[in-house]
């Protein structure tokens, strides 16, 4: 058998920026799909148009990613609708404009100065308490995006999940500290949960899980899965259940409708609600 330098498992992006940064050694990527880009893939249909099955935005905490484009001379192309999304949702009032750009300031000052995501300063402050007292229509603007980027409030949130807004990827291999700034944007979120964590379980992305999701206006409406969840990943309620099931003795449920059942059997809200009754276009929980 050849002895190789490096071995790295996976042909995603993750992989393939690792094999990027590494071409000094011998190593080997071994791709246990048939094609290499991981969650990236796109596949031309007959009759010529593109059906995406993953990832197509690179934003610009993602300097890993960008670097890799850059050397490997693949074009990045400038789409305005997405960098400028979050403007879409800015009030018209000039007054309450500025409230939240001072608060997305205070967040980029922030998150520029990373600190274990475990400080109780950040973990224990919800992301409203933080924001401090503003006008309601600027109040709404964090919570929309908040909803938006992280399906929940900001009232939910600690500052970690606040300071998020770039968040679950604070998690990811893409983001590395060594990178200080890129020409295509100053921000760089630096760290990841993952490197404070013991035990890292392997989680679906959303288009690779079923549930629900119960709206600002109570409304409960069902999401399924888009596409089969990448080597062992599973989704959170069935690593969940894993867990629970592992600590307690007792058998978990171990599909999502089941978990619902369970939901509505405990939370008053919910009660008599069933997969069957939200139906295609929802349902309202009865407190709402
Ligand atoms: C529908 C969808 C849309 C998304 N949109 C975006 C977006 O617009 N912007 C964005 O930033 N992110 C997006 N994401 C998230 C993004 O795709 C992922 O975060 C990213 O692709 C993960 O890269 P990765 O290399 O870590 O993992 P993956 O892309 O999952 O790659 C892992 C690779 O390892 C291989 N593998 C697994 N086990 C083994 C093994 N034992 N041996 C060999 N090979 C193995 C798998 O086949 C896979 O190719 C999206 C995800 C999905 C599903």
């Amino acid at each position: 058998m050849r002895q190789r330098d490096v071995v790295i498992l996976g042909g995603g992006l993750a992989g393939l920026a690792a094999a990027q940064k590494l071409n000094h050694l011998d190593l080997e990527v071994l791709e246990a799909a048939e094609w290499v880009g991981g969650r990236t893939r796109s596949v031309r249909l007959p009759g010529g148009p593109w059906m995406n099955f993953g990832a197509q935005y690179i934003t610009e905490d993602r300097p890993v990613i960008v670097e890799l484009a850059d050397s490997l001379g693949v074009e990045l192309i400038h789409s305005e609708m997405f960098e400028d999304y979050y403007k879409l949702l800015l009030p018209d009032d000039p007054a309450a404009r500025a409230e939240v750009e001072a608060g997305m300031s205070r967040i980029e000052e922030a998150q520029s100065q990373p600190r274990p995501v475990a400080s109780p300063e950040l973990d224990d402050v919800s992301f409203a308490d933080w924001l401090g007292p503003m006008s309601e229509a600027a109040a709404d603007y964090f919570d929309r995006i908040t909803l938006l980027m992280n399906c929940a409030s900001t009232v939910d949130l600690s500052v970690v999940g606040g300071l998020w807004v770039w968040g679950e990827q604070r998690t990811s291999p893409w983001n590395t500290a060594d990178i200080p700034h890129h020409d295509r944007g100053e921000l760089v979120v630096a760290g990841g949960t993952s490197e404070l964590a013991d035990i890292v379980l392997p989680s679906a992305a959303w288009v690779e899980r079923e549930g629900t999701f119960t709206n600002f206006e109570g409304r409960v409406q069902r999401f399924r899965t888009a596409v089969d969840p990448f080597g062992s990943a599973r989704p959170d309620w069935d690593v969940l259940g894993h867990v629970l099931a592992t600590v307690t003795g007792e058998a978990a449920p171990v599909r999502a409708e089941q978990w619902f059942r369970r939901l509505a059997e405990a939370v008053p809200a919910f009660a008599g609600m069933t997969y069957r009754s939200i139906g295609d276009t929802g349902q309202v929980v009865s407190a709402a």
